[in-house]
């Protein structure tokens, strides 16, 4: 790779920044498709962001991720919001034209297209999704713009549960077709019931992620079956709990959080230069 005065810089902001593998990602995916441009990762705390976003604008920086704790404010900075990134509130991929912040959010993106990979199209289908973070509205939100029937959001009376409606509010409101329901996870019934009428069931909580490795929130196994698509946002451990118990339980299709992860930097890499990302590649390299 040769910077020149004519690369373009693209960057991660956000903090911590210093354990991303997206530099080294990026970047690769630069090289490899002959773009002169530099991919680094700044480390910036919220009250920072407006700043950092101004620089960014200043030296005329083509693009950015966003990374916690700065995504919502990114979004409320956007001069333009993409439908999915205007639902969530939140974006982690920003793109600057013409001194416009355009935002983006390629979470749910990544996760829709992980299932495409596998052969599982949301659309028309009924979903039950644990969680009301971060991942677990972006997967909400967009699978309800890319056509599911209906979806389940069950999460434990915590902070986060006023989001799981505020979430379901919005959908409801501006994606014609679909229905929301929330309900406590605390419910263990009703969450198996509802799972029992899904085509996809989704953990993205926490739970299953080290150090709750040894958790997962189904604890009756006998609700998993054979044509039940099981996908989990956790990439780390690769493999949760839930997923090996689906698998032994006979669920065809368990998918880990890594191909999302993968996805969205896919997606992410279109928006900023308009190619495909040599995503096999990067996969074998840096997965
Ligand atoms: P978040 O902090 O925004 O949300 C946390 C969620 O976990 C909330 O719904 C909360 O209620 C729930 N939760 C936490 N502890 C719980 C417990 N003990 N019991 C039940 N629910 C509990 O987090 P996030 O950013 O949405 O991340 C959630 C998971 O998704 C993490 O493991 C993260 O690594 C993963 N993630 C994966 C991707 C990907 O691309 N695969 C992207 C983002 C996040």
């Amino acid at each position: 790779m040769e910077i020149n005065g004519k690369t373009e810089l693209f960057c991660l902001i956000g903090s911590p920044v210093g354990h991303s593998g997206s530099p080294a990602m990026y970047n690769y995916s630069f090289q490899k498709t002959n773009l002169n441009c530099a991919y680094l990762a700044f480390d910036v705390k919220l009250e920072e962001t407006e700043a950092a976003v101004n620089g960014l604008k200043t030296l005329g920086c083509s693009g950015f991720n966003v990374t916690m704790p700065c995504k919502t404010r990114a979004a409320e900075l956007a001069d333009e919001l993409s439908d999915a990134a205007a639902l969530i509130g939140a974006c982690n991929t920003m793109v600057i034209k013409d001194g416009k912040l355009y935002g983006h959010n390629t979470d749910g993106i990544g996760f829709v297209k992980n299932l495409k990979e596998h052969g599982v199209d949301v659309k028309d289908k009924v979903m039950t999704v644990m969680g009301a973070g971060g991942a677990a509205t972006a997967i909400q939100v967009q699978s309800a713009l890319e056509g599911a029937r209906e979806i389940h959001i069950f999460n434990r009376r915590d902070e986060f549960y006023a989001n799981a409606e505020n979430t379901a509010k919005k959908i409801e409101e501006r994606v014609p077709g679909v229905k929301v329901n929330v309900y406590p996870l605390e419910d263990e019934q009703k969450l198996y019931e509802k799972i029992g009428e899904s085509h996809i069931l989704v953990n993205a909580t926490k739970v299953g992620m080290k150090p709750m490795e040894e958790e997962s929130l189904i604890k009756d196994t006998r609700v998993f079956r054979e044509n039940l698509v099981v996908a989990d946002a956790v990439y780390n451990p690769r493999e949760t709990k839930m997923l090996q118990e689906a698998q032994a339980a006979g669920c065809k299709i368990a998918l880990g959080g890594i191909g999302m992860l993968l996805r969205q930097g896919e997606a992410a890499f279109r928006i900023f230069t308009g190619e495909n990302m040599p995503t096999e590649e990067v996969y074998e390299k840096f997965f």
